[in-house]
């Protein structure tokens, strides 16, 4: 079955009319989510519900059930997004680590170029 739209793009929702003066009194409608009366937010959207287009138990059940699903869906997604977000800091932090150690190694060769250099120089100095 399908369930209508309002004006705000919403799927609506069914509503009984408690109004004892509407002469739709105690019919099931299909009405905006956001109504309640024509100040508030939310448009004025209704429609009375046809006997045959009555959502039942059953229906309501599996929309229940398709909601979950997606509500499921979408939590394994934002696991699997937070897996790589992990795995991307992972490499983040062995990339930094080797750089670190990089860094070290070309401090120490440089110290020990630098003594070198400058033992040379002082031995020219010294000549
Ligand atoms: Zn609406």
């Amino acid at each position: 079955m399908v369930v209508p739209n309002c004006g705000c793009g919403e799927t609506v929702v069914i509503r009984t009319v408690t109004d004892a003066f509407n002469r739709n009194f105690g019919k099931k409608l299909w009405g905006c989510r956001h109504y309640r009366n024509s100040s508030d937010k939310g448009c004025s959207y209704f429609k009375i519900v046809d006997e045959d287009d009555v959502m039942d138990e059953r229906d309501l059940l599996i929309e229940k059930q398709k909601l979950k699903i997606e509500k499921q869906k979408k939590k394994k997604k934002k696991n699997k997004f937070k897996s790589e977000l992990s795995r991307t800091r992972q490499w983040l932090i062995m990339a930094l680590f080797f750089g670190f150690l990089c860094f070290g190694i070309v401090l120490i060769l440089g110290t020990i170029l630098v003594c070198k250099t400058t033992s040379i120089l002082s031995g020219f100095y010294l000549k």
